[in-house]
């Protein structure tokens, strides 16, 4: 991790809260933000079940410890009224968070989201700061269109964002035309409880409901690049299929990809190792550099041995060969909950303060 002490020590800590802080995604934000150098937990919110109740008593913590300073808070209600913070992490459900996202963005806050219900709105940015810092610029259009003295960002499914980053090096050096991509996605891909015991366990399951349609789509619109205003979607065709399998973290994406301009597996790992992203992503106290490294060994990646790699910010891509079918074909492994979802929101807030969409507190 590159966290950077100068640009620690820079800044006063932001006031945030986090929406949906009991549930998987929830925890995870409170891991990531409870020592943060620009950001300070203020507020946990969740449902009315928890709102009222202290943190430490309506959430099963998932795993470590959960930090002292942070259990006996009291969970709020996730209501504009009762909540102060201006930066807003929303670890919401599907099934609530177009409402309650929508409500905070209009109360003027910023919503760093993890839902699917806004990705694909053509004003609403779909962010990986290393690979389309640019794709910010839609905040204008969406403060104009709707009216919100707030907004909304989102980060991408947990599967798209493992495929994406692992694309975009060969995308920028040869232009990836065709992708066919068959996933193996965590259990915690599914919050918790999530897959019933009997369900998983020795066992594969070849749907996750909606997942290929928002895998091959956002893939699309991460890719893509802004022209006049809008974002136009990269001119891929991909073809995903969505399995559960019982790991616990870690989604493994295996990929054949067909060039615009044809490369062998060398210089498509060349390409790889020498990517840093954008340059306005390097320094945030979240990134990695590189942000995807290659596996080291011919059976990797791995979700037990190379899913905390870069504190499970960075993506491992391994297996890199020839297609006989497309050009490439190779493996990619990405932490869910963690840059799949938690750990990107929070880089998509350090890039936004750094680059001045946030002011200072
Ligand atoms: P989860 O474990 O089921 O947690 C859901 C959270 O939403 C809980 O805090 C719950 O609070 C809260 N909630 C439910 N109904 C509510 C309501 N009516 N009002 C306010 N809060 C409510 O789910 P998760 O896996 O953390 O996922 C959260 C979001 O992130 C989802 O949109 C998911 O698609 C997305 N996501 C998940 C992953 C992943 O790897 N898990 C990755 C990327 C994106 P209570 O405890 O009070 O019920």
């Amino acid at each position: 991790m590159t966290t950077s002490p100068e640009i620690a020590r820079a800044r006063t800590r932001h006031r945030v809260a986090v929406l949906g802080a009991t549930g998987a995604v929830g925890q995870t934000f409170v891991r990531l933000l409870a020592d943060h150098p620009w950001f300070e937990l203020t507020e946990l919110a969740a449902s009315e079940r928890s709102a009222g109740r202290v943190y430490g008593d309506v959430t099963r913590w998932l795993e470590g410890e959960l930090p002292g300073k942070i259990a006996s808070r009291h969970v709020v209600a996730c209501d504009p009224s009762a909540i102060e913070s201006d930066i807003v992490f929303s670890a919401l459900d599907s099934a609530v968070a177009a409402e309650i996202e929508a409500a905070m963005a209009r109360a003027g806050k910023l919503v760093l989201s993890n839902a699917r219900n806004f990705r694909m709105d053509a004003d609403v940015p779909l962010l990986i700061p290393e690979i389309n810092p640019d794709h910010v610029a839609l905040l204008q259009g969406q403060r104009s269109n709707r009216g919100w003295p707030g907004a909304i960002v989102t980060n991408p499914n947990c599967a798209a964002v493992v495929a994406a980053m692992a694309l975009a090096p060969l995308h920028q050096a040869f232009g990836v035309r065709q992708v066919f991509m068959t996933t193996m996605q965590a259990v915690s891909g599914a919050g918790y409880p999530g897959v019933p015991t009997l369900d998983i366990l020795g066992n594969v399951i070849p749907l996750i409901r909606d997942e290929e349609g928002k895998i091959e789509t956002e893939t699309r619109k991460i890719l893509g690049r802004m022209e006049s205003g809008s974002v136009v979607e990269a001119d891929i065709r991909i073809s995903a299929q969505a399995n559960r399998v019982p790991v616990e973290h870690g989604h493994t994406v295996c990929m054949s990809i067909g060039l615009e301009r044809s490369a062998s597996p060398e210089e498509a790992e060349q390409a790889i190792t020498e990517w840093r992203g954008a340059e306005l992503a390097r320094n945030l106290p979240s990134a990695c550099l590189p942000p995807v490294r290659l596996a080291i060994g011919d059976d990797r990646p791995q979700p037990r041995r190379d899913v905390m790699a870069g504190g499970g910010m960075q993506i491992t891509v391994g297996r890199v060969r020839a297609d006989p079918i497309l050009d490439l074909r190779l493996v990619a492994l990405g932490h869910n909950t963690i840059r799949g979802a938690a750990g990107a929101s929070v880089l998509h807030a350090e890039l936004l303060l750094s680059s001045g969409a946030i002011r200072e507190p």
